[in-house]
């Protein structure tokens, strides 16, 4: 075993968990595709250690998003109000404790819990930190780790790091894809993950549906001359005429940003509160973790979020902090 990324905190999160019976795992809520494949992973390899292990995230119910159904995630799932009360916490993808949602509490009340995250400013909530803001994924750092604790990667697992990895580089395509990242992915390529079954488990298995929404909210997307900014609404009512859910909307930023007359994009998203949860992406080197930080928010310099009541009275904010 040796000490990797230059982390004092690393050889004794192995020793810890080398060391548990138990541990309980928690990623972010609203969990993305590295929360959940950094999830699951973490989930597995443990078991495979011999160890009781526990998987959640801080929202009740813990509804598991559109997409992800190849990772067994309700294999795993305990709601967190019945998430066992272990010594060690694994805390996955979560750059503040805030991030952990209903199970936040777990991150000062257990006697170990680990932070394990690639966010830039992750404010050290654990009693372990292992936070590498240069590794793409979380699920990056999670394959390393397992590997230390004496786990084999098998396939199963491959498949959840794989998801974690693809999803946060956006296919390899964003800025925190290193050579590292390709190493690593060439690895687990070599495990035998099935990639073209997953971009299209993940990319391409929307219903049909999918498509009117996406209509709309291309048709209603406005540019903000002079800002370098492309932004667009998603409202509850959106997904009652096209029948789509929230969860099948992720990719929508996507489309937006494929414009090049913006750098910036944003998309709100109403949740059933009637908030919006928004969404930022930026083409570089204009920092939207900045923006997202500043409303309450966190997040990536190139991908960041936060949650907004009113989408026009927000927009206005974005574009004075852009044009300033
Ligand atoms: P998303 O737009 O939901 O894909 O999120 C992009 C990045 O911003 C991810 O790293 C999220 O973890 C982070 N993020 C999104 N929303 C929030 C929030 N409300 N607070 C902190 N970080 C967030
Ligand atoms: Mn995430
Ligand atoms: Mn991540």
């Amino acid at each position: 075993m040796r000490s990797r990324y230059g982390l004092s905190d690393w050889d004794a999160a192995v020793s810890a968990l080398c060391a548990a019976d138990e541990v309980a795992i928690a990623c972010h809520v609203n969990p993305d595709g590295d929360a959940l494949g950094s999830l699951m992973a973490a989930y597995l390899g443990l078991r495979q250690l011999g160890k009781r292990t526990f998987a959640s995230w801080g929202t009740t119910p813990a509804k598991i998003p559109y997409g992800y159904g190849f990772l067994h995630v309700e294999d795993a799932l305990t709601d967190p109000a019945a998430l066992p009360r272990t010594d060690t916490f694994l805390a996955l993808d979560c750059g503040a404790a805030d991030r952990l949602g209903e199970l936040e509490g777990r991150a000062s009340d257990s006697r170990c819990t680990i932070n394990l995250d690639h966010h830039p400013g992750n404010d050290n909530f654990g009693a372990l930190n292992l936070v590498v803001p240069t590794a793409s994924s979380s699920a990056e750092l999670v394959m390393r780790l397992l590997q230390d604790c004496g786990v084999e990667i098998d396939r199963a697992i491959a498949v959840c790091l794989w998801t974690g990895v693809v999803t946060d580089t956006g296919r390899f395509q964003y800025s925190n894809t290193s050579p590292e990242t390709l190493t690593l992915a060439a690895e687990l390529l070599g495990l035998g993950v099935p990639a073209p079954d997953l971009a299209s488990e993940i990319w391409g298995s929307l219903p049909f549906a999918y498509l009117r929404l996406l209509g709309v909210v291309l048709g209603r997307a406005r540019l903000v001359a002079g800002a370098g900014l492309v932004y667009s609404w998603v409202g509850l009512d959106d997904l009652e005429v096209t029948g789509t859910s929230l969860d099948e909307a992720e990719g929508l930023i996507d489309a937006l940003r494929s414009t090049r007359d913006a750098d910036i994009a944003v998309i709100f998203k109403q949740q059933d509160d009637g908030k919006f949860r928004v969404s930022l992406r930026s083409k570089g080197p204009r920092s939207v973790g900045a923006i997202a930080r500043a409303r309450g928010g966190g997040g990536h310099e190139l991908a960041a979020g936060f949650t907004a009541e009113d989408v026009e009275e927000t927009v206005e904010g974005i574009r004075r902090d852009l044009t300033r």
